[in-house]
């Protein structure tokens, strides 16, 4: 057996690094900025009202002035504001000349049609946002290394970017392989199984910033499989397969990576549990270009387990994200998560909780077989059990955090 640490190493050796390109910044959405992004134009392009109501020169105010005009967001009017005028105006449109500040409507009273008392005191810069005053023409709206979600893409948009240079999300493709499986919806037959596995790692694919891509199923049986494999590397920017690494008689996966591998597959035994086997290669696609190819256990939890020690942070690599690790915290074990020596880390599935002299609770659920699902659908994360006997109720445990809606619990005792 290797200890985690270096096989997540060799995981992340044969990854290629990120590949950047120039994209429509429409399609940035969910990609790492390869290069700052800076503006066509100004933001905001012109000077214009914070505000509804007057514009006017501050030293005329508080006084009763003389209405020349009006202009609203997307006017092209130009007013002229004199001594003694006011322009009424509304949030967004332009500033017109003459005019140093806005008095918001809310101090103002109309005096008949073509005349308003404004009622308090306005300082020159009143409520105008000056052209620039978020982004300057040509000033960075958008660092490199930063992941492009919604309030970047509005930042980028606003400043004109019509264009940037971003990392390609890698597209991975998730293969899965048994005999017994079947898609949703169908009926089991006798000795099936629904394939949950693929839908959960394309899933997690997507949560890893890749674009999955649904490879389908392959059968038990190497010919069928290994065509499945070598017809899809086209396609793709990484494999991920299920099932088929271990040590049954038609865990075909290691076999085939191994010969299509050239040399380069590896058959692991991660000191870890769940998710102990593993597999990886470099394959080849017809133009030559380099795909790693990711071998995970069939059982369901081993799967998701290794995707999230093992891939995830390859491909967060891949996706050029700088951060591929997730938050760790110290709880107390609100539970016994007793365990035998086995030379393995433990990865025990528990709920959090706020509470304790840490500030959390980790609360150990019941069904921790590597095929109960069910349980790490309803974990915050993966408790490290350190070989040994466990930790007892009480005792001290660090948390990897994999549902970061935890943070949202309401904090202390109560
Ligand atoms: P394997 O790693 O192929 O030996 O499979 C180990 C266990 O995981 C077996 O009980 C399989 O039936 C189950 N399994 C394999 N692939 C999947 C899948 N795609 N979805 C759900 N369970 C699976
Ligand atoms: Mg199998």
């Amino acid at each position: 057996m290797i200890p985690l640490a270096d096989a997540r190493r060799k995981a992340l050796g044969i990854c290629p690094p990120p590949r950047a390109a120039r994209i429509p910044v429409t399609d940035a959405l969910g990609c790492v900025l390869a290069e700052p992004a800076t503006a066509a134009v100004a933001v905001p392009p012109f000077a214009n009202s914070a505000m509804d109501g007057y514009a006017l020169r501050a030293a005329d105010a508080p006084g009763t002035l003389e209405v020349v005009g009006r202009v609203l967001a997307g006017s092209t009017a130009r007013p002229e504001v004199g001594p003694g005028q006011a322009v009424r105006i509304m949030t967004g449109a332009p500033v017109p000349p003459g005019a140093d500040a806005v008095c918001m409507v809310e101090l103002t009273k109309p005096d008949g049609d073509r005349r308003v008392h404004i009622e308090a005191a306005v300082a020159p810069g009143d409520n105008i946002r000056p052209a620039g005053d978020d982004v300057p023409p040509g000033g960075t709206v958008v660092d490199a290394g930063t992941l492009i979600g919604a309030t970047q893409l509005a930042a980028l948009l606003s400043a004109g970017v019509a264009e940037v240079t971003a990392y390609l999300r890698p597209r991975l493709g998730v293969l899965s392989t048994g005999d017994e499986l079947v898609d949703a919806g169908q009926p089991l037959g006798p000795a099936q199984i629904y394939d949950s596995n693929r839908p959960m790692l394309m899933a997690l694919a997507g949560e890893a910033g890749c674009v999955a891509v649904d490879l389908g199923r392959a059968p038990d049986e190497e010919v069928a499989l290994t065509a499945r494999i070598e017809g899809a590397l086209a396609g793709i920017d990484v494999m991920v397969l299920s099932g088929g690494v271990s040590v049954g008689d038609v865990d075909l996966v290691k076999v085939v990576l191994d010969r299509l591998g050239g040399g380069t597959a590896e058959w692991l035994q991660i000191a870890i549990r769940p998710a102990k086997p593993f597999s990886c290669a470099v394959l080849r696609d017809p133009a030559g270009r380099a795909v790693p190819a990711f071998g995970l256990p069939g059982n369901p939890v081993s799967s998701a387990v290794s995707f999230e020690l093992l891939v995830r942070p390859a491909v967060l690599g891949m996706a050029g994200q700088q951060v591929t690790g997730r938050p760790r915290v110290q709880a107390t074990a609100a539970g016994d998560l007793r365990r035998r020596p086995d030379g393995r880390l433990h990865f025990a599935r528990v709920r959090l909780e706020r509470g304790g002299p840490t500030g959390w609770r980790a609360v150990p659920l019941r069904g921790q077989g590597s095929h109960q699902i069910g349980s790490l659908a309803g974990a915050h994360g993966l408790a490290l059990v350190p070989d040994g006997d466990g930790v007892a109720e009480g005792g001290a445990v660090e948390v990897l955090v994999t549902d970061l809606s935890v943070l949202g619990l309401p904090s202390g005792e109560g």
